[in-house]
C-alpha cells in the first residue's frame, strides 16, 4: 500500500525530528541529541525501531535483553536528579516508551498479538471459547479443593499454553492471521484458567504461624 504524504503532514514530519534543545536534525528514534546531547521527546515508532531491531517475528531474546539494558542505562533517573523538568519529563517517557517495547517484544504472545496489529489485523476477540478451553474450564469448575489434583490441572494448563504459543507463531509465520486470532483467544482462555487455579491454590496454602507477619 502507498501511502500519499500531505506537505503538511511532510512539514510536521521533518520539524518532529529536530533537537528541541540545538534544533540539529536527529533521528525518529534517538534518544538523545547527536550534536548536543540533549536528551529527546519520545516519538512515534515502532517497537522493534525502538530497540534498533530488524521487524521480525523471531526474536533472539539475549539481543533483546542486551539492547535493552544498553539503551535503558543512560535514562536511568539519578542522571536527570539536577536537570531541567523538559528533560526528567522526556527521560522519564523515554523509558516508559522502551520498555513497553521491550516488554511487547520479549513475551512471545504479546509479540504476537503486536504482529497482527503491525499487520493491520486487529483482534477481534471469539464469541465463545475455543473447545479446548472449554473443556479445561470444565475441569477446573468440577475440580475439589484438593492441591495435587489442581497442580496437575496447571501442569496440563501450562502445557497446552506452550503449545498455544508455538501454534500463535506458526500460524503467524505462515500469514494465516485466522488461526492466529484463534490460537489468541485460546492462549488467553488458557492464561485465565491458569490464573484462577493459581489464586485457588494459593488460598488452600495454610499460613504457618512462626512466619506470618506481625504488626
Ligand atoms: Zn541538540
Amino acid at each position: 500500500m502507498t501511502q500519499v504524504v500531505g506537505f503538511m503532514d511532510y512539514q510536521k514530519q521533518i520539524e518532529s525530528f529536530v533537537c528541541w534543545h540545538c534544533h540539529g536534525r536527529t533521528d525518529e528514534t534517538a534518544m538523545f541529541c547527536n550534536h548536543c546531547g540533549s536528551v529527546q521527546n519520545v516519538r512515534a515508532a515502532d517497537h522493534f525501531a525502538r530497540l534498533g531491531l530488524e521487524r521480525r517475528l523471531d526474536v533472539n531474546v539475549t539481543d533483546l535483553d542486551d539492547r535493552f539494558n544498553k539503551l535503558r542505562k543512560p535514562l536511568d533517573p539519578n542522571f536527570f536528579m539536577i536537570r531541567s523538568t523538559t528533560e526528567r519529563n522526556f527521560a522519564a517517557r523515554q523509558l516508559i516508551a522502551l520498555v513497553e517495547a521491550y516488554e511487547t517484544l520479549r513475551d512471545p504472545v504479546q509479540r504476537g498479538r503486536y504482529w497482527l496489529k503491525l499487520h493491520q489485523q486487529d483482534f477481534v476477540a471469539a464469541k465463545n471459547d475455543h473447545p479446548v478451553v472449554q473443556k479445561m474450564r470444565a475441569e477446573f469448575d468440577n475440580v475439589a479443593d484438593d492441591t495435587a489434583q489442581l497442580d496437575m490441572l496447571a501442569q496440563r494448563t501450562n502445557a497446552l499454553l506452550q503449545n498455544g504459543v508455538m501454534k500463535l507463531l506458526t500460524s503467524l509465520r505462515q500469514q494465516n492471521w485466522e488461526e492466529a486470532n484463534q490460537a489468541l483467544v485460546e492462549l488467553d482462555g488458557m492464561e485465565d484458567i491458569l490464573s484462577q487455579t493459581r489464586a485457588r491454590r494459593q488460598g488452600m496454602t495454610k499460613v504457618d504461624p512462626d512466619t506470618e507477619w506481625s504488626c
